[in-house]
C-alpha cells in the first residue's frame, strides 16, 4: 500500500506526532443500527486516535460528508 507521511505532523485530534499518514480508507459510519461504507476516501488518517482530516483533500471531506447526509436522511425516510 502507498502512503506519505503529512508534512504537518501533529494530529489536531490526540496532539500525538508524526502518526499522520495520507491513505485511502474505506470509512465506516453507523446510524441506528444501519452501516454505510464510503469506498475509498482519501484523507489524512492518524495511526494514534484513527481520527481522519482532509486538510489536503477538501473535495474527498465534502463526498464523505455528502454521502452520510444522504444516508442518514434516506435512514429517517425508512423509520418514519
Ligand atoms: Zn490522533
Amino acid at each position: 500500500m502507498k502512503y506519505e507521511v503529512v508534512p504537518a505532523p501533529i494530529c489536531p485530534a490526540c496532539g500525538a506526532s508524526h502518526t499522520i499518514v495520507q491513505e485511502a480508507r474505506d470509512l465506516i459510519f453507523n446510524y441506528r443500527g444501519q452501516t454505510l461504507v464510503v469506498p475509498a476516501v482519501q484523507g489524512e488518517y492518524c495511526t494514534t486516535c484513527g481520527e481522519v482530516f482532509f486538510g489536503e483533500t477538501p473535495n474527498e471531506g465534502e463526498r464523505y460528508a455528502q454521502a452520510i447526509t444522504a444516508f442518514t436522511r434516506k435512514v429517517h425516510i425508512e423509520h418514519d
